[in-house]
């Protein structure tokens, strides 16, 4: 650690990329630790990020709601124990506006390239212009990049397709004949909304998924004055929800044995209540419970054995002007297609150009699957910091927590380059190795591994999850190790 040269404590120019959950995050924490020069790139004309990008029909998050919420701004007026995305949308907003965020944003401001020169970080807007900075924090999500299948004919489909995350609203639906392409969790969720709505309601399936059965209450008028009324119930519930989940599933995921026997036991038990032997048997995966991401539901399975529902497990041949033709050689006609095929999870910042030191590219140190120091940081990248980055623990936690512990455990380190005490940041490569050999060690008992296809998985089969402990994490967050880290003067 070379810190010899103490500086004069400054103001830092902060880049914040992204005005979803994450990004506001920092514009609110930032601002509160004193940092004035904050911008927030926002390449859409609203912020929201995910909750923005998706309005399919039923959507909603399977974190529970007065858990998925910012530690600092519960909220007493969640209508259901799984609220829908518009409302999360709305929350968003609200605090947003809150916090006076709105001239820290910048909308239609997409980066497409950060630089690292001279000690300062230059940013490449889309439209050409450049700015300066000293330090970048990614805040650009996981599922944003929308993924399409390759399959014939997709061009000639003559009626209306478009994926799940690009809904297209003024497509009509009811009575129409619609097929969905995908079971994951946003497929399962279209298929509850839609059932009721539409002609017919077909659902290709490639592999079937485990489906643990959640019931979705609305809270009262009565439940949400009680939590209006009492700031320490909302508390109270917004920690039960995070024990709850800690406890249970996050422990089952990376090994605990007794944990998963109760959640695959659950599952099991659910699918009975598939009447049709045949549909049943369709619907029963053969590989691990939770080895793909486990989807919540308990609308799914009455939707799809509705008479206007099919269950096409035939593969995808072709897509026709009429419809979509599958293998057994019979075309399924349709008026809608959507795609509920997912998103890459794994390009993070890109296709953003980031180069750092010595004109370093991100893009070629992560050829062999994306790496970072704790998931906050990357060794040649300077005063370059990531919220949920590689290996954040994305499972089924609330991505706003582990946000708000990665940010926290940033701005300690942002906090020695603001104090004088050294000019940049840097995680060491040795650091970063460990860290990295000891998470691949550790990703070998996960349950992501045991033998399934997901997007958890990158092209070289390594799950972008955290392997241990939700209190693991809580550690490593708490204080930064800065013998791990390069503190240049
Ligand atoms: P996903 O889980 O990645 O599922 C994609 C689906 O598309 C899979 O069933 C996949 O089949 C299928 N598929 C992909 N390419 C195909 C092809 N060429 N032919 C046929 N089928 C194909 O995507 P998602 O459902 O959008 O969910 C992604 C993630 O978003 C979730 O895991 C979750 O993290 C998040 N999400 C959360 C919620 C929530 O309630 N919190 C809701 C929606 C989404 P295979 O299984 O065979 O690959």
């Amino acid at each position: 650690m070379d810190t010899s040269s103490v500086g004069a404590a400054r103001d830092l120019r902060v880049a914040v990329i992204g005005a979803g959950m994450s990004g506001l995050l920092c514009g609110i924490k930032l601002r509160e630790a004193g940092y004035r020069d904050i911008a927030i790139f926002e390449k859409a004309e609203r912020l929201g990020g995910t909750w923005r990008d998706n309005t399919y029909p039923g959507l909603s998050c399977d974190v529970p709601s007065h858990h998925y919420a910012y530690s600092f701004e519960l909220n007493p007026d969640w209508t259901h124990l799984f609220s829908p995305g518009g409302e999360i949308l709305s929350y968003f907003e609200r605090v947003a506006g809150k916090y006076g965020l709105a001239d820290l944003i910048r909308y239609r401001a997409e980066i497409t390239r950060a630089r690292h020169s001279g000690g300062h970080w230059e940013l490449t807007l889309k439209d050409g212009t450049t700015e300066v900075f000293d330090v970048v924090i990614s805040a650009t999500g996981v599922l944003h990049h929308p993924l399409y299948p390759e399959i014939a004919g997709q061009e000639t489909f003559a009626g209306a397709s478009f994926h799940s995350a690009r809904w297209d609203h003024s497509v009509p639906l009811d009575g129409k004949r619609v097929g969905i392409i995908g079971t994951g969790s946003t497929a399962v969720q279209i298929v509850s909304a839609l059932v009721p709505r539409v002609a017919e309601l077909n659902l290709f399936q490639r592999t079937p998924q485990w489906i643990l059965p959640l019931p979705n209450p609305p809270y009262t008028e009565a439940e949400r004055e009680a939590f209006r009324n009492s700031p320490q119930q909302m508390r109270e519930t917004y920690e039960f929800w995070a024990r709850r989940f800690q406890n249970t599933f996050a422990r089952a995921v990376i090994g605990d044995r007794e944990q998963m026997e109760r959640i695959e036991e659950m599952c099991r038990a659910n699918l009975e209540n598939i009447r049709d032997p045949v549909l049943r048997q369709k619907l029963t995966p053969d590989y691990q419970v939770a080895c793909k991401r486990l989807i919540m539901s308990d609308t799914f399975y009455a939707a799809i054995q509705q008479p206007n529902a099919h269950l096409i497990t035939a593969g995808i041949s072709a897509i026709e002007p009429g419809g979509v033709r599958t293998a057994d050689g019979q075309l399924h006609e349709l008026d809608v297609l959507v795609y509920a095929t997912g998103f890459d999870g794994h390009a993070f910042m890109r296709p953003m150009e980031v180069l750092g030191e010595g004109g370093r590219s991100l893009t070629k140190a992560w050829e062999e699957g994306a790496q970072a120091y704790r998931s906050v940081a990357v060794p040649g990248f300077p005063n370059f910091f990531m919220l949920i980055g590689p290996n954040s623990p994305i499972g089924n936690f609330s991505l706003i927590l582990i946000a708000e512990m990665q940010l926290a455990y940033i701005q300690k380190l942002m906090e020695r380059v603001r104090a004088g005490e050294c000019t940049s940041v840097t995680p060491t490569e040795e650091a970063t190795v460990r860290f990295n050999t000891a998470l691949k060690d550790a990703m070998k008992k996960t349950v992501w591994v045991s033998g399934c296809r997901s997007w958890y998985l990158d092209r070289h089969g390594n799950p972008a999850m955290w392997p241990w402990s939700f209190e693991r994490f809580e550690r490593e967050m708490r204080q930064p190790d800065y013998a791990d880290f390069r503190l240049s003067a």
